[in-house]
């Protein structure tokens, strides 16, 4: 009997995917710069995988429970995943939504595929599977729901390519469906966002033959040997391509990058514009320099590549009580042996308790508290400030008019 509560093998996946459609709609030549290279799973997308798993498992049982995997450990796509606490917690946030808004009369689907409806209407290379489909008739809605359990990055869900994409796949394959409006739902349990962790979008259903449209014209972008390299962050993040060193796009562009930054000028004396262009283009070069990092891991760890100067080491190790009763019993009486019980972070028992109880506290005993400012691209949702000099300047007495 194996070990692992479960074991999730890669799979194969259609070529002008869901998943990728960000990255091919924007670089169209990723397509056949990234064909047969392999699609090398980061320990955090095995946990998101672990995380899926648990969620259809529940949805199909019926069961809505995630607590029972607690403990546990998976075989992921060659990774071990323990499933711990906060793992589960982010898959019940899920579950726990879908129960408050869903209700009887609705039809749900769990990992439909839509790929034969997309390759017999649309493209042959088009495929793929939503997480949870819904159609509620009374309401003539159809909604579709996508399981983000990334931490780092939170995702918009307004025209969110990768969710239309389901969506369109959805109405496909489901065409005894009347619908009117779509409305597409991210769960990033992890992430928080100012839309909510958990957040929609509506849109007419009728959009979606416009961006059928679009795909249909990206697609074909894809094809020929002409199909242009147009590196961007969000195209070039999860790219193949990038992971292996094989594009020279990337690369052309990431040296400029860095020869923009660190050319003859000081900072100092850039422009705004200029250093403007260098804060959006940034990201491309740290991405790169995770792909090189993750890359390098992934080949010593699983090929034995040996990198001149590095090696393979364990991770720090920090000690452990192996029987926390015992650790008590033996040291519990002493002062300060014990920590003080501390309430935990409102986000987490928010999630103990459920949104409804939670709430009927929340405008009395919470209270949101920045802590500082950032710097980011206009598109970010959240208001502008002030700056700290034009504040001042409202402030400064006005210069007493010549006479
Ligand atoms: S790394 Fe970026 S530019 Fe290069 S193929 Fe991939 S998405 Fe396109």
């Amino acid at each position: 009997m194996s070990k692992y509560a479960f074991e999730v093998h890669p799979g194969v996946h259609a070529k002008l995917s869901a998943s990728s459609a960000e990255r091919w709609l924007t670089c169209p030549g990723s397509v056949a710069l990234s064909e047969g290279l392999p699609n090398v799973s980061t320990f955090y997308a095995a946990q998101g995988t672990a995380a899926h798993y648990i969620a259809a498992e529940e949805q199909r049982g019926g069961r809505m429970d995630a607590m029972p995997w607690f403990g546990q450990t998976a075989w992921v796509e060659g990774h071990e995943i323990k499933l711990d606490a906060e793992l589960i917690e982010a898959v019940q946030e899920f579950l726990d939504y879908l129960k408050e808004n869903e209700r009887t009369g609705d039809v749900a689907y769990v990992e439909q595929s839509f790929t034969p409806a997309m390759q017999k209407l649309l493209d042959k290379e088009f495929g793929g599977s939503t997480d949870r489909v819904m159609y509620r008739a009374e309401e003539k809605l159809l909604r579709v729901y996508d399981y983000k359990h990334g931490a780092g990055v939170p995702v918009d869900v307004d025209e969110n390519k990768q969710l239309k994409y389901y969506a369109l796949g959805a109405l496909l394959t489901n065409p005894q469906w009347v619908v009117e409006d779509v409305e597409l739902v991210i769960a990033q349990p992890r992430c928080e966002h100012s839309q909510g962790r958990i957040r929609g979008y509506k849109f007419k259903a009728f959009d979606l033959l416009e961006y059928a449209a679009d795909l249909i014209e990206g697609a074909n972008a894809t094809r020929g040997p002409l199909a242009p390299l147009k590196p961007s962050t969000k195209a070039c993040k999860f790219c193949p391509a990038n992971a292996a060193r094989k594009c020279s796009a990337i690369e052309q562009e990431t040296q400029a990058i860095v020869q923009a930054a660190f050319g003859e000028l000081a900072i100092e004396r850039y422009s705004p514009a200029q250093i403007a262009e260098f804060l959006t283009k940034a990201p491309l070069v740290e991405q790169q320099i995770s792909a090189v990092r993750e890359f390098a891991y992934q080949q010593a760890l699983h090929h034995g590549v040996d990198f001149p100067g590095w090696k393979l080491v364990e991770k720090r190790a920090t000690r452990h009580w192996r029987d926390e009763d015992a650790a008590r019993e033996a040291f519990g009486n002493l002062p300060g042996a014990l920590t003080a019980p501390e309430i935990r972070s409102p986000a987490q028992i928010e999630k103990l308790v459920g949104k409804k109880k939670f709430g009927a506290h929340a405008a009395e005993l919470v209270e949101k508290k920045s802590s500082g400012y950032t710097l980011t691209p206009v598109e970010d949702n959240r208001p502008a400030i002030t700056p700290i000099l034009k504040v001042l300047e409202l402030f400064e007495p006005e210069a007493p008019e010549q006479s």
